[in-house]
């Protein structure tokens, strides 16, 4: 049986203005990905990862400009979408968790002042006491200690860590089907990392989440990816099996990134 893609961008190009230089940024990227799988986007900084992500709910930089191309969602045409339907995709059904959770996260409020807002804004219906337990609920989900007491926490109480994890919590809170983590470990150190990887895992199986992670290093995808998708210079130069990409890349670049995950035991 043939599943349809949950996501599929078709021929997607994209360019910056730069003063009177036009950067292509994005140069005909196709990628499906299918539901209840967590697809590695992955390749070096400035390849177009992140603007690909953020094209896909219109949340690109006043200066780009999609040139071309197809994004589906579940049936809805994204790039044909006016402003109103993607400000309801966004955070409710599509949801983003981005790599630097200190600066995501406001120093002012609180951890429940900031996932009720969030909880509120797309959960129109929810009254307070309503957005509380929903709060309370998703910190539970992410595999916080005491998250009722976490509620009126102040962000620089927290590790880096246990920030992220909020960050993902207020992420899931209104139940997304397609999850985007953009670099969501890199600011953490090697065994936090191993942690949010599993949590990602586990929410996937959990709440039957579709997950994009994005990535410039390799070795994350192969712990936890089912498809693997390679990208440079604004293009997917591979996709596949996370395992055969490993075993057999037919990309020298992707040849060049394996060879650049340091083995246990290896030369
Ligand atoms: P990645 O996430 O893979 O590191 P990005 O998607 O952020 O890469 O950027 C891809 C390319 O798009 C960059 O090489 C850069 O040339 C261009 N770009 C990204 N953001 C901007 C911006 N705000 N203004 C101009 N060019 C940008
Ligand atoms: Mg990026």
């Amino acid at each position: 049986m043939r599943k349809e893609p949950l996501l599929e961008i078709a021929d997607l190009r994209l360019d910056f203005r730069q003063g009177d230089r036009i950067v292509e940024a994005v140069r005909g990227v196709d990628l499906k990905v299918f539901e209840g799988e967590i697809l590695g986007l992955v390749g070096e900084s400035g390849s177009g990862k992140s603007v690909t992500a953020l094209s896909i709910t219109g949340l690109l930089p006043k200066t780009a400009s999609v040139r071309s191309g197809k994004i589906f969602f579940d049936g809805m045409d994204l790039l044909a979408s006016p402003e109103e339907d993607l400000r309801k995709v966004r955070g409710s059904r599509i949801s983003y968790v981005f790599q630097d959770p200190a600066s995501s996260l406001n120093p002012v409020f609180t951890i429940g002042e900031q996932l009720m807002e969030t909880v509120v804004l797309h959960q129109k219906a929810a009254g307070r006491a309503r957005a509380f337990d929903i709060a309370v609920e998703s910190l539970k989900d992410v595999g916080m200690p005491s998250p009722k007491e976490l509620m009126s926490a102040y962000p620089h109480q927290l590790s880096g860590g246990m920030r992220q994890r909020v960050m993902i919590a207020m992420a899931i809170s209104c139940r997304p089907k397609l999850l985007i983590a953009d670099e969501p470990t890199t600011a953490l150190d090697v065994t936090v990392q191993a942690q949010i990887l599993e949590l990602l895992s586990e929410l996937k199986e959990e709440l039957s989440l579709t997950v994009i992670l994005i990535t410039h290093d390799l070795s994350i995808v192969s712990q936890v990816a089912e498809k693997t998708a390679v990208m440079q210079q604004g293009r997917i130069v591979e996709y596949g099996d996370t395992e055969m990409v490993y075993r057999k890349p037919s990309h020298p670049y992707t040849k060049k990134l394996i060879d650049c995950i340091p083995k246990i035991g290896g030369r």
